[in-house]
Order: C-alpha cells, then structure tokens, then sequence
C-alpha cells in the first residue's frame, strides 16, 4: 500500500469511527459519489446491504457477475430485488473465449481436479470481469463479514483493496449471522431461498453445498479444498 493510500484510510476510518451501518453507507455514497459501487452476489448480506444502499440514494450503482454457473435461485432473487427496489443491476459477464478455452482444454467441471484449475476458473468467470469493471472507480461496497470465514477474521468496515487498488467499504464487518437474519425479517427483504435449505454462503452451484449442523458457515463452498484457499480471489490479496 502507498503511503497515501494508508493515509487515506486511517483518515476515512477516523471520520466514520462512531457512525452506525446506515451512516456509514451514506458517508461512502456522499464521498465518492459515482465513484463507489456495490458488489452483490444476492448472499443475505448483500441483500441487507442493497436495502441500506436504497434508503441513502435512488440511484445506488449495483452490479453482480454473472459466471454462467449460477443457480436458479439466485437469478430468482436478482429478479426480484431489481422489481422491488425499482433499480438497475448491473450484470457482469465473463468473455466467452476464454471460457471456451478453459472448458475445451480441460473440461467443464475441472475446478475439482485442482485448487490451480478451479483458481483458474475463479480467475475467468469472476475476477477479470471485475478488474474490467473496477478500473476507473475509487471504491467498493463489499457485504462481507469478518465471522464468515478464517480468511476475513482481520476484516475492518473500511481497508485499502490491494489487489484491485482501491478502497473497500465493509459495512457488515462486524455484524452476526443473527443480526443479518433479523434485519431480514424485520425490514421485509428478498433473499435466496437456498438459505432456507441449509445454504448460508451461495456462489456458484457446482461449487456450493449446504452445510451441516455444527459446520462453519464457509464449509459449503469449494468444501473439497482446505480452509485456507476458500476465496476465489475477490477479496483478497491476488498473488
Ligand atoms: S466458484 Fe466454481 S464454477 Fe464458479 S468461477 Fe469459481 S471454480 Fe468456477
């Protein structure tokens, strides 16, 4: 990180260290105005965090991506979330070259062969549409919480985004499963219906399962690695 970039955020963090999720959602929007975009996959948090997003502005600028291995459930929610909030979503695509390089050489369902294989694949379908997507822009809403896995427990609601160099807002760092699902019910919000059967984090279907009782939340996602390499390199540092 530049010395600059390490000024700013101790800067942001001093300036938003006692506002509340909502406050802080607002103090990001007002800074980097159309400069600040919000990533969501429609997992519960980002529905948590699209709900705040709409009462601070009409015009929240969202986008998702789209892998071409989604489930069902998840366009389902995209769907509605767009009708019940009355906004655009913005829908990333990986380029199709490149995945039909990637599948014609070592076939559809290769991220199970190898963590290098299945990077890979994280690498086409997520990651260089949103490097595409990210360059120019300032910052990023992000819903992740620092209990949903051992690779975000240093999680802070404000932090340099290394590997795609800009700032990451975290305005659900600090929040509990518990008190996601009672936002939820309270504010009436739309979420997956793969929660309801034993999903709590939902990526891409071949890569997703529910998880047993007792099993950290994380478990269910690329369950056939070790702990240590369950992200596909969104959030965190690309080596
Ligand atoms: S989660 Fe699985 S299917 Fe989706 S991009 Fe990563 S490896 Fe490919």
């Amino acid at each position: 990180m530049t010395i600059e970039a390490k000024k700013q955020i101790v800067n942001l963090l001093a300036e938003a260290r006692d506002l509340s999720t909502e406050e802080l959602v607002r103090f990001a929007i007002k800074r980097f105005d159309d400069k600040i975009t919000f990533a969501t996959s429609f997992g519960a948090e980002d529905q948590v965090v699209t709900d705040i997003l709409r009462k601070v502005t009409d015009k929240p600028l969202i986008f998702t991506l789209d892998t071409g291995r989604l489930p069902e459930q998840t366009y389902k929610v995209l769907e509605q979330t767009r009708r019940r909030y009355g906004i655009g979503i913005t829908v990333l695509f990986p380029d199709s070259e490149r995945i039909e390089k990637y599948v014609n050489s070592y076939g559809p369902n290769a991220f199970y062969e190898s963590v290098e294989l299945r990077k890979e694949c994280c690498r086409i379908r997520k990651i260089e549409p949103l490097r595409r997507y990210l360059a120019g822009l300032d910052a990023w809403i992000c819903g992740l919480r620092s209990e949903q896995s051992p690779t975000r427990k240093e999680l802070a609601r404000i932090e340099y985004d290394e590997a795609f160099g800009l700032i990451k807002i975290n305005p659900l760092a600090d929040w509990n499963t518990q008190q996601v699902w009672d936002y939820i019910r309270e504010h009436n919000v739309p979420y997956n219906t793969l929660h309801d059967d034993g999903f709590p984090s939902i990526g891409c279907e071949p890569c997703t399962r529910a998880i047993l009782a007792g099993e950290d939340i994380r478990a269910g996602r690329w369950w056939w690695e070790e702990p240590e390499h369950k992200e596909c390199g969104l959030h965190r540092k690309i080596k």
